[in-house]
C-alpha cells in the first residue's frame, strides 16, 4: 500500500484533532477531484508501520 501524504495534526478531516493518512489509489475518477495524481495505486511512498514521513 502506498500513501501520498500524512498530516500529523489536523482538524479539517473529521471531529477533533487527529492524524490523517492519505492512501494512494482511487477508481472513482470524479470530475472535480482535487488530487487526480493520487488515483494511481503506485503513487507516493510505500507505507511501513512506524515509517510514514511527514
Ligand atoms: S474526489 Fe478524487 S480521491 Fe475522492 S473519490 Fe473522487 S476521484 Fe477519488
Amino acid at each position: 500500500m502506498n500513501y501520498s501524504g500524512v498530516k500529523p495534526v489536523t482538524i479539517e478531516n473529521g471531529t477533533g484533532v487527529r492524524v490523517s493518512l492519505f492512501v494512494s489509489g482511487c477508481r472513482h475518477h470524479c470530475r472535480e477531484c482535487f488530487n487526480p495524481e493520487t488515483w494511481d495505486f503506485g503513487y507516493g511512498k510505500p507505507f511501513k508501520i512506524g515509517r510514514a514521513h511527514v
